[in-house]
């Protein structure tokens, strides 16, 4: 089965608002085996949304379409009467939906529901409402030729909330597309990683495609296959295996994990410690790490040393090395790692110094320049960067290649 998605809002085609939706029930039907053909954004105009639902009437392969969006109470919400339309039907007044409406206004909010809500209470003849547990905003449902048509709101916790309705409808043995897990690799870069794939690529078969995705310093391998056997399905993941065996020093995760995941459960498995220094991460590298339920068993502490004067009084980075190398230095790198790793008692420390623009480079010392140290028992590596991207970006590579620089160590020295 293949699927369309709508998203409705000229807030996701203006660029203020980052599309959610789409995104979400992309891959909740991707998990399911079936394949967006088609994901379209279209404003809040009913003529555009008319067409938008009339094209994607016309493609046969298409068997499910969600529409999100646009059910709202307001003069700019017009999604009910655009598919009304499309569809040629009437919107009659649902008595039941209304009450629901009153009854979430009542229970949750203590006052009446504006007059306008009773627009949402409204849905095109023959079809079926669906509740909202999230929100005010019912959603429905509609059969047209031999299309399910799913309307749910556009508020991304709410329209989560319907995947769960949709799901419970989707056919269960069917499956004619397939997405093996990703694969995710650091410290190795799109092309390299493709050329030490290319002479695995003899055990993929062929009904099956090979993706890669470079993400922020990582790169995803997965592949795919619209039309495949269950025992092409075993031979591709064998694929991944190989390679992932293959490429081990790069490899962290099958499963989904962020780096900061990855990184965590082998320190959690060796029973080691990690303390950081940042100076132009400003912490961010600490944030990951802390993101991951658990890493109280692994992180000690970390120092966010911006000004010359943190560095100096927190971690003793002497003045002259400051002065003669400046603060951002391969020196003052080594000092902020060492410092961390004495002052924390931990196996390992970070320490990372930089300029993360867009002012403050100069011609010696440009705008992405990022010295990376990390201390452990016997010796400290220290590496120099120069990212291109804007202040963000920069601060988010440089948090990635500290965590690189930690899963490598961990692999190298630590047997992992
Ligand atoms: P409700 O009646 O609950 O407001 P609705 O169907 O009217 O639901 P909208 O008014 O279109 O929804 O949108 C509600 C909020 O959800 C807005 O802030 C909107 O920007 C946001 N939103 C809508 N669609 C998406 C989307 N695809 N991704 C992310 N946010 C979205
Ligand atoms: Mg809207």
């Amino acid at each position: 089965m293949k699927a369309a998605i709508l998203g409705v809002g000229t807030e996701l085609l203006t660029g203020l608002i980052r599309d959610y939706n789409a995104y979400f029930l992309a891959q909740r039907l991707v998990e399911r085996g079936v394949l967006p053909q088609f994901i379209i954004f279209a404003p809040d105009q009913i003529e555009k949304i008319v067409s938008a639902l009339q094209f994607i009437m016309q493609e046969e392969e298409i068997k499910l379409v969600i529409v999100s969006g646009g059910l709202g109470p307001t003069e700019d919400d017009l999604t009910r009467e655009a598919v009304a339309r499309a569809f040629n039907r009437n919107l009659v007044f649902n008595s039941e939906a209304w009450n629901k409406i009153q009854f979430f206004y009542r229970q949750l909010r203590n006052v009446e529901p504006p007059e306008n809500n009773k627009k949402q209470a409204f849905i095109p003849q023959g079809g079926e409402i669906l509740y909202n547990e999230r929100g005010t905003a019912p959603g429905f449902k509609l059969q047209v030729e031999d299309k399910n048509i799913f309307v749910i709101p556009g508020v991304p916790r709410e329209a989560e909330f319907f995947w769960s309705l949709i799901e419970k409808e989707l056919p269960q043995e069917e499956e004619n597309f397939y997405r093996s897990p990703v694969f995710k690799f650091c410290g190795i870069g799109e092309s390299n990683l493709a050329e030490e794939v290319r002479p695995f690529l003899a055990y993929l078969p062929s009904s099956f495609n090979i993706a890669f995705l470079p993400n922020y310093g990582e790169v995803w391998l997965y592949v795919y296959s619209s039309n495949y056997s269950l025992e092409q399905k075993e031979l591709a993941l064998l694929f991944l295996d190989k390679v992932a065996h293959h490429l081990d020093r790069f490899f962290f995760t099958p499963y989904g994990d962020t780096l900061e995941e990855a990184v965590g459960n082998m320190m959690k498995e060796k029973g080691l410690k990690l303390g950081v220094a940042e100076s132009c991460t400003g912490g961010l590298v600490a944030n990951r790490i802390t993101d991951v339920a658990g890493s109280s068993q692994y992180f000690e502490r970390g120092y966010v040393v911006y000004s010359n004067e943190a560095k100096k009084e927190d971690l003793e980075v002497p003045e002259e090395i400051l002065k003669e190398k400046g603060a951002v230095s391969e020196e003052v790198a080594r000092f902020l790692a060492q410092s961390v790793r004495r002052k924390g008692k931990v196996d390992l420390g970070l320490g990372i110094t930089g300029i993360a623009g867009p002012g403050g480079g100069s011609e010696g010392k440009p705008v992405g320049l990022v010295y990376i140290a990390l201390a452990s028992e016997d010796d400290i590596i220290v590496q120099k960067f120069h990212f291109s991207g804007d202040r963000l970006m920069n601060k988010r590579f440089a948090s990635q290649s500290a965590l690189t620089m930690v899963f490598q160590c961990l692999k190298e020295k630590f047997d992992l």
